[in-house]
């Protein structure tokens, strides 16, 4: 196949799902697009467990699932297909050692969340892929009933198939501000309404500031 009539897919985001689904679908043998609206992709992955990235848990199928309660089983053939075993075999393949601390937590080696975000570049770079940054998608262009392309900071880009990686709400300033959710109701999806979860609680007056230890007396 040349390069033209290889279908072209055009990932919209470039988080930790952006990332890995625009590295996949170009290794599969798709032409790949990749827009980002930030100036650089991976800015809430650079920042995550507190700029360490906590990667993965080695913790078996069943007890991740189980962790989720009643929707764990929408997590199963998803997990069978790719597991905590593939991401740490994939990171060791593309030069990113990780280690394995308490409660089966996963970390890169050298401790540093915005190496996993280089690594899955080098690794979009080698597989070809095209990177947009500063390229805000606005809307997702529909055609008797097939998504055709999208248009990004005011350009029309044509494409066989779209992922939508936008993120969700949390943490705005990395980028996530939610537009998925307007993108896919803009053409007919429902959205579930959100909610937050895993958020910090603050109290009036701050009863403990973060520098006293738990237990110590004031
Ligand atoms: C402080 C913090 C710490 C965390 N620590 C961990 C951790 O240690 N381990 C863990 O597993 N998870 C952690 N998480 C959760 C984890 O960061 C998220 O689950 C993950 O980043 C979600 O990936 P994503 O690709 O879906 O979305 P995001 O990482 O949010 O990426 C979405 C991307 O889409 C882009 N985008 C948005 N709208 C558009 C648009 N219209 N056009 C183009 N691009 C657009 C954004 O700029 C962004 O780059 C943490 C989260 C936070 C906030």
């Amino acid at each position: 196949m040349t390069n033209k009539t290889k279908p072209r897919i055009i990932v919209v985001g470039g988080g930790a799902a952006g990332l890995m689904a625009a590295g996949t679908a170009a290794k599969a043998g798709a032409r790949v697009l990749l827009l980002e609206k930030m100036k650089q992709p991976g800015r809430k992955l650079a920042i995550t467990g507190k700029g360490r990235c906590n990667l993965t848990n080695s913790a078996e199928i069943s007890d991740c699932i189980a962790h989720f309660g009643n929707n764990g089983r929408f997590l199963r053939q998803a997990f069978h297909r790719f597991f905590n075993h593939d991401l740490i075999d994939f990171f060791a393949d593309n030069g990113l050692k990780t280690v394995t601390e308490r409660g089966g937590r996963v970390f890169p080696a050298n401790g540093k969340a915005p190496e996993v975000v280089k690594t899955l570049r080098n690794w979009l770079n080698k597989n070809g892929v095209t990177i947009r940054l500063s390229s805000p998608v606005e809307e997702l262009i529909v055609e008797d009933d097939q998504i055709v392309g999208v248009v990004a900071a005011g350009e029309e880009f044509s494409a066989t198939a779209v992922i939508l990686a936008t993120g969700g709400a949390s943490y705005p300033l990395t980028g996530s501000t939610g537009d998925g959710y307007r993108l896919a109701i803009n053409i007919g999806h429902n959205i579930i309404p959100t909610r937050p979860a895993l958020v910090p609680l603050t109290c009036t007056p701050p009863e403990h500031s973060s520098s006293e230890k738990p237990g110590s007396e004031k």
